[in-house]
């Protein structure tokens, strides 16, 4: 209590919002990037060396773009705070030991590839729900356990936007011994720890137990303790029925004993003890936890444990094409399909944006997002103008977001790249990019190299869409064609008019009117121009396109000369 008579029993402290970006208090220093904020805080607590960032993840589903947020996030915050001289580790914790509560409906193999339950031995999985992800056999059969499947394509995923991160299996932790001492801790303050959780909770009663041991009968996780020997460190209890949302699990009536290391604590405790074992100092998580385990996490962590939680971050979540991440509606993307669109540096740059704001990533505009980071590195090397805010954003970020600033690297616009794309010759593309300025003359031969690797994952985006980019540009030999005399009239005139050097709504408009001066149906016209160019009846949107690709090539073929 304070000496001014307040009667505000509450620390101080203990008013820490996870929503600290949302409400940046006004004594703080005002950064450019967010992750300076955050680390801000981080410092305040003093911490110890190494500086523990963490993240984790339930291995249910698919683990998909949606995941890898957090992993970003973190790293962000780490690699400032690595900037500022501390050394840090960023941990990442599998809950692995947490028990398979329904059968998901979509799995995903070590390619990436997503896979229907029916595909895979789901008998195997529905023998086992209830019982930890890490004794589950893996559906697929190349790794130790379901759980470890799943952990395995998180470190891929991590590996593939080259952040190094811990994974930490949790049911390691608890088999190791190294969860024991605050497990049999909670045991012991069990009272306190029931008055805490049901603050939050409604079925926290006088007969809950904060200890969920597994069954050596069954193999299930099961929620009936009743009784505890904490010296002894075991438990006894009953193989009873598990709740797990629309459905039950049923036990099997087994009465036995566990250890402390046979089974797990409740999540609520669960997350607490994870912070004090690893010395947790920064965790983000979204807006699930924000509401639910983070507020009796808190709480947990001062009046049961008494240890100081971590500086709270809630970042939110991002849509996929307008809609949530949904593996069972098959709304989900992976980070190796993702890679096959665009570079890891535009996929780190994404995650760098403000974590506080909702965002959607658009595999049909992802143009857009590669645009904006083209912009960033060209504002990074005082290539274009930026207002003060972006140039202070882009020098701040860009040498986190890329290996290394390189300033003679290339960068082809993500759209042109995409209809060079349109043609399988290599030395063509390299010619075209030359010809139309994007290439610079004495360019070193890494970035002519880098800057058109690009056109792949530009013609593999057009692919995946079927966008205006999805056709093969029939270069090297003029199709078979048979235009009467008024269509040549016509596509002369529109070589001639794009000879003269117009801008592509104005050639879109020009092939309207030369079918139109020469009494050509507007809608033959564009078919004979798909036809010369992609040997088809239609394509995309014409004028655009033309304007898109080298002048000198178009007029030649409008002229039907090659
Ligand atoms: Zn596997
Ligand atoms: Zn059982």
């Amino acid at each position: 209590m304070s000496a001014d008579g307040d009667t505000d029993d509450t620390p101080e402290s203990e008013a820490i919002s996870p929503y600290t970006l949302q409400r940046e208090e006004a004594s703080e220093t005002r950064h450019a990037f967010w992750a300076d904020t955050v680390a801000d805080r981080v410092e305040e607590r003093n911490p110890e060396e190494p500086i523990v960032i963490k993240g984790g993840i339930s291995p249910s589903g698919v683990p998909h773009l949606g995941n890898v947020n957090e992993i970003m996030r973190g790293y962000y915050v780490a690699e400032v705070l690595r900037d500022r001289g501390y050394e840090v580790r960023q941990v990442f914790t599998a809950d692995d030991r947490d028990p398979l509560r329904g059968l998901p409906r979509t799995l995903c193999d070590l390619e990436g590839n997503l896979v229907d339950l029916g595909e895979v031995d789901a008998g195997a999985l529905g023998r086992n729900l209830g019982a930890p992800y890490t004794d589950i056999p893996d559906p697929f059969g190349c790794c130790d356990s379901y759980g470890d499947h799943f952990s395995t394509i998180i470190q891929n995923s991590a590996d593939a936007v080259n952040v190094p991160i811990e994974l930490v299996s949790n049911t390691e932790l608890y088999e190791s011994g190294d969860l024991e001492d605050v497990t049999r801790f909670v045991l012991e303050h069990q009272d306190r720890a029931r008055e805490v959780l049901s603050q939050y909770q409604d079925k926290v009663d006088e007969d809950y137990v904060p200890f969920n041991p597994i069954c050596e009968e069954c193999g299930k996780i099961t929620e009936t303790v009743t009784s505890v020997d904490a010296d002894a460190g075991t438990v006894d209890y009953r193989c009873t029925d598990m709740d797990a949302g629309d459905q039950t699990i049923d036990g099997c009536g087994h009465e036995g004993t566990a250890t402390l290391r046979e089974g797990k604590l409740p999540w609520r405790f669960e997350w607490p003890a994870q912070w004090q074992l690893l010395g947790v100092d920064f965790e983000p998580f979204g807006k699930d936890h924000a509401e639910g385990s983070w507020p009796s996490g808190q709480d947990v962590a001062r009046n049961v444990l008494e240890i100081e939680p971590p500086v709270p971050m809630v970042y939110e979540w991002f849509t996929l094409e307008g809609e949530p991440f949904s593996s069972s509606a098959g709304n989900v993307i992976l980070v190796s399909d993702v890679l096959e669109l665009l570079e890891p540096e535009v996929l780190r740059y994404f995650f760098a944006k403000d974590p506080s704001k909702a965002r959607d990533f658009s595999i049909e505009r992802l143009d857009q997002l590669v645009d904006e980071f083209d912009r960033l590195e060209a504002s990074y090397f005082g290539e274009i103008d930026a207002d003060e805010d972006e140039q202070a954003f882009a020098e701040r970020v860009y040498p986190f977001v890329v290996e290394e600033p390189r300033e003679a690297r290339i960068r082809l616009p993500y759209t042109f790249a995409a209809v060079l794309g349109m043609t399988d010759d290599p030395d063509l593309r390299e010619e075209i990019a030359r010809r139309e300025g994007h290439i610079p003359d004495g360019a070193p031969e890494w970035a002519v190299e880098g800057a058109l690797k690009r056109v792949e994952r530009a013609r593999n985006w057009a692919r995946r869409t079927g966008n205006e980019f999805d056709y093969e540009l029939k270069r090297s030999e003029i199709p078979a064609h048979d235009f009467d005399a008024d269509t040549e009239a016509a596509l002369a005139e529109l070589a001639d008019f794009i000879e003269e050097g117009h801008e592509p709504d104005e050639i879109q408009g020009e092939i309207y009117e030369a079918a139109k001066r020469n009494d050509v149906d507007v809608g033959d016209f564009f078919g004979a121009g798909y036809r010369l160019f992609f040997d088809e009846d239609q394509g995309p949107k014409l004028g655009p396109f033309l304007a898109k690709v080298d002048q000198e090539f178009v007029v030649d073929r409008l002229r039907r000369e090659r």
